[in-house]
């Protein structure tokens, strides 16, 4: 049967192919079949977990020998401990994979639903309770079965045709899923600006979110057609609206070919305004679409994804390596670091606390703070990479003055050790903060006289002006990059970074959609920070810009205070 879903689409494209799910757990696990001669393998993979998980409990029970809590944790240990050695989870799931030659992630969410249901029908409501616990058991063994080396990603039937299908995809999840290259990505949650969707563009792959129920509707093996750009996903469409797709793609595929003829070409505005153009990067593979798409610097590298899906972090020399190659293949183009910005949606994988507020706890420049071993080694790895290229050190998240002296006292006592080892770095090292809190964006001109440069993260900036969660998709409606109030905020910070001469640039996803260059433009900012894939369709609107024709609509737009009147001057500065 053919239907149709809509969603919010993150990512632009049309991809035609066919739904792989993923298993109904809170980790996303993949579905796919053991060789026969394989299953007796998978199943000690299995039992190893199941080792692992003990293991780790009888850590636990030995690390709490007394307190008043004693009594309390033995029996819920001992409750746990039960759990996992009751044959309806260890040898239900074997036999799953027995039967059905399934991996055992699968099989093992699978006999998790199977209790869980069987949860739900008992009377007694402390033993209904007792699910969440089952949950628990059952989610430790799947992160010990998906920490384990025997791993193994999904064999494709249609190689590169397959759609990821999930209820949700963490920003981890969704870079474990990057080689094997998906077709696209669909899922129940998420919103424009979480970092899922975000990584989504930067693997230049279309995305649709907030789709609801299609984990529940979608059928492994549906055919997809995938609009990335409306947010829509045609599920078994018939021939005559299949080849009216292809036709879309291949005239997509088209002009994106049309705009490389850009590639060569300087970003100046018709008035002879140079403008810098540069790309947002997570990983240093990234570097390949920064390259084929023309950036001119990194304005963003998100460090915080070298830190995420491994059991240890990265050591100094893990990260200067990473940081090094890419100042080096950038060859003195800027190269703009910005120091780990995890908490909230980006957390380590053994990660224990969660804030009941994850955006407004400890996370970014917070969490460096506190964890001053952890900042000093990256502080240490980023400036032994500035001997290599122009490298600049971003802080994220910054609302005070102390937190920003805090981190420059920290900054200048690496480069304290690095002397005293004699490993060399830039002395001159440009450092910067990342302006997306209300209150720094309100307070600016403090960060200007302790900073070098600046730059606007409106993805935050709109989150926390507007009291709007970024993830959430019961709200994405509310999340408007339009409202006077964050239009008037960016506008502040530009105008008084521009009159202070220091450098200012927008990493948010503001600075890569087409209807804000103009106005952007038109309030003074010459950098632009934003997923490759982007470059050259921004590129292709700031030739064709006239500054002295836009700067007094753009500031009109900045002036009013009236969201329909606010869209329609933007129509006219577009048009
Ligand atoms: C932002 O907040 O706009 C930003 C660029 O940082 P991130 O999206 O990684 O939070
Ligand atoms: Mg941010």
């Amino acid at each position: 049967m053919s239907f149709i879903l809509h969603g919010i689409g993150v990512s632009g494209g049309i991809a035609i192919g066919h739904a792989h799910l993923t298993a109904p757990a809170r980790l996303e696990v993949m579905h796919y079949l053991i060789p026969k001669n394989q299953i007796s393998k998978e199943i000690k993979r299995l039992d190893r977990a199941f080792a692992t998980v003990r293991a780790e409990f009888e850590n636990l029970q030995a690390s709490v020998t007394d307190g008043p809590a004693l009594a309390e944790f033995s029996a819920f240990l001992e409750l746990h401990h039960m759990i996992l050695d009751d044959p309806t989870l260890t040898d239900a799931t074997r036999d799953i994979i027995e039967q059905t030659h399934c991996n055992a992630e699968w099989a093992l969410a699978q006999q998790k639903g199977a209790l869980l249901a069987q949860f739900e029908a008992i009377d007694d409501a402390y033993l209904r309770e007792r699910k969440t616990d089952v949950e628990q058991v059952v989610e430790r063994v799947l992160k010990a079965l998906l920490g384990h080396p025997g791993y193994q990603p999904p064999p494709s039937k249609h190689v590169d045709d397959h759609i990821l299908v999930a209820h949700d995809l963490s920003p981890a999840d969704i870079m474990q899923y990057k080689p094997h290259q998906f077709a696209a990505f669909l899922t129940d949650m998420g919103s424009l600006t979480s970092h899922t969707a975000i990584v989504a563009r930067s693997l230049n792959i279309p995305s649709v979110v907030a789709l609801h129920q299609a984990h529940q509707l979608i059928l492994e093996d549906d055919c997809l057609i995938v609009d990335g750009n409306q947010g829509v996903i045609i599920v078994n469409p018939d021939k005559y609206v299949l080849d009216e797709y292809r036709l879309r793609q291949s005239q997509l595929e088209l002009e994106k070919q049309k705009l490389k003829r850009l590639l060569s070409i300087n970003a100046v505005t018709l008035d002879g305004t140079a403008i810098d153009l540069y790309a947002n990067i997570e990983l240093p593979s990234d570097l390949e679409q920064v390259k084929e798409n023309g950036a001119t610097g990194i304005g963003l590298f998100r460090s915080e994804f070298l830190f995420l899906n491994r059991d240890n972090l990265p050591s100094e020399e893990e990260q200067f390596e990473a940081y090094r190659a890419v100042a080096t293949k950038m060859r003195g183009q800027p190269v703009t670091i910005r120091t780990f910005d995890l908490g909230a949606d980006k957390n380590l994988k053994h990660a224990t606390q969660f804030a009941a507020n994850p955006a407004l706890g400890l996370r970014a420049i917070r969490l460096s703070l506190a964890e001053p071993q952890m900042f000093h080694t990256q502080l240490r790895a980023i400036l032994r990479a500035s001997k290599y290229g122009q490298v600049k050190i971003l802080i994220p998240m910054i609302s005070n003055v102390t937190e920003v002296n805090q981190t420059l006292n920290l900054i200048e006592h690496a480069k304290q050790t690095l002397r005293v080892d004699q490993i060399g770095f830039d002395e001159h090292i440009q450092i910067g903060g990342m302006i997306e809190i209300p209150a720094a964006a309100l307070s600016v001109e403090i960060f200007l006289q302790q900073l070098d440069f600046l730059s606007i993260g409106t993805n935050d900036l709109i989150q926390y002006t507007l009291a709007v969660d970024r993830v959430d998709d019961t709200v994405a409606h509310l999340y408007d990059p339009f409202h006077p109030a964050i239009l008037w905020l960016i506008s502040r910070v530009i105008q008084l970074a521009n009159r202070a001469k220091k450098p200012v640039s927008i990493c948010g996803e503001m600075a890569g959609d087409i209807q804000f260059t103009r106005l952007l433009l038109g309030i003074g900012l010459q950098q632009f920070s934003m997923y490759p894939a982007q470059l050259l369709t921004v590129k292709n609107l700031i030739l064709k810009s006239n500054l002295p024709d836009i700067i007094p609509l753009a500031h009109k737009i900045i002036r009013s205070d009236n969201p329909d009147k606010t869209r329609n001057l933007l129509a006219k500065l577009n048009g």
